[in-house]
């Protein structure tokens, strides 16, 4: 794809940096990061593995305008709308709630780059994925490509199964965020017998395993692991013990987190390290998944990053 090759992704910006554990040096673990948020400012971490072929998709079908969903600080949003402005395709994001008075930084942003926001009630967007739903954006936007809110569906998992090739160590275990579950799927199904444990983001949102099983292949299912119990008390929920994790890890490793994700992976990580959860000589890959933008909702001086 021609056109794929104008976005600034560089995927050799995806290090590996080994995490400070010296306070842990009884354990005899490695961690390992792997750094897929800094492959582009905005369309960073998970979010370009998604949409990877979702756009090469739509690009191949010679769509001119991308409809996608999210919430008002949705990190997919703004990669969609800047990957769209970024290869000269409209794009359309309907957002999850009424408009309000000022619009959040992720979505001013959005709008920057181009796309037009239609604001719609939570019980319309609980019916978005409906027929009749579909039908009516069609005739209000005409032809789009749609995908689907954070890039869930058999497209954005197999993207996500690509991350893994940038690492190139041997691990014992893998962690990843959780939200739709899509990067997860992706990095079970392109292990290799190492375990993969996913930290949700969200709370109350019963067996995921249970709810992946059909996209999870056979003979990986073995090797899945999730803790539920890292939400902090809910999607983008947060307290001053992960504002200080936050930067207590920025000081130590001089690794930015995002608190609606990745701050609470790392927090998981590291209770579980203290709890020996990790038998002596496992050698752990996190994924950096990115969502740095989000930080921009807190107030100013939060962080030390
Ligand atoms: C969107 C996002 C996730 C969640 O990914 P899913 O594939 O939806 O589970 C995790 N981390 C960050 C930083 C994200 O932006």
């Amino acid at each position: 794809m021609n056109q794929i090759k104008k976005l600034k992704i560089n995927l050799s910006e995806a290090i590996t940096q080994s995490l400070n554990l010296d306070d842990f040096n009884e354990k005899n673990c490695q961690a390992d990061i792997l750094r897929i948020d800094k492959i582009h400012p905005i369309i960073s971490g998970n979010k370009w593995f998604k949409l990877k072929y979702n756009i090469e998709s739509a690009l191949e079908q010679k769509y001119t305008t991308i409809l996608t969903f999210g919430g008002a600080y949705s990190n997919h949003i703004i990669a969609v709308a800047t990957l769209a402005n970024e290869l000269g395709l409209k794009s359309i994001g309907i957002i999850r709630g009424e408009k309000p008075k000022e619009l959040s930084h992720t979505l001013k942003s959005a709008k920057e780059n181009g796309m037009q926001l239609k604001f719609i009630s939570r019980e319309d967007f609980k019916n978005r994925n409906s027929e009749s739903y579909n039908k009516s954006l069609v005739d209000v936007y005409g032809d789009f490509y749609l995908i689907p809110e954070g890039g869930a569906s058999a497209k954005g998992r197999k993207g996500t199964e690509e991350i893994l090739c940038l690492a190139n160590q041997e691990y014992s275990h893998i962690m990843c965020s959780i939200g739709t579950g899509t990067m997860y799927i992706g990095l079970v199904n392109s292990s290799k017998n190492q375990q993969i444990i996913g930290i949700p983001a969200l709370k109350g949102i019963g067996d995921l395993l249970d709810q992946y099983s059909l996209f999870i292949k056979e003979e990986k299912k073995e090797y899945c692991k999730i803790f539920y119990d890292y939400h902090f008390g809910g999607y983008a929920k947060k307290n001053n013990e992960l504002i200080k994790f936050m930067n207590d890890f920025f000081e130590t490793n001089n690794i930015p987190t995002d608190f609606v994700y990745t701050a609470k992976l790392l927090y998981a990580f590291f209770d579980l390290l203290k709890k020996d959860y990790f038998p002596k000589n496992s050698k752990i890959l996190i994924i950096h998944s990115g969502g740095l933008q989000g930080n921009l909702s807190l107030p100013a001086n939060t962080l030390n990053f």
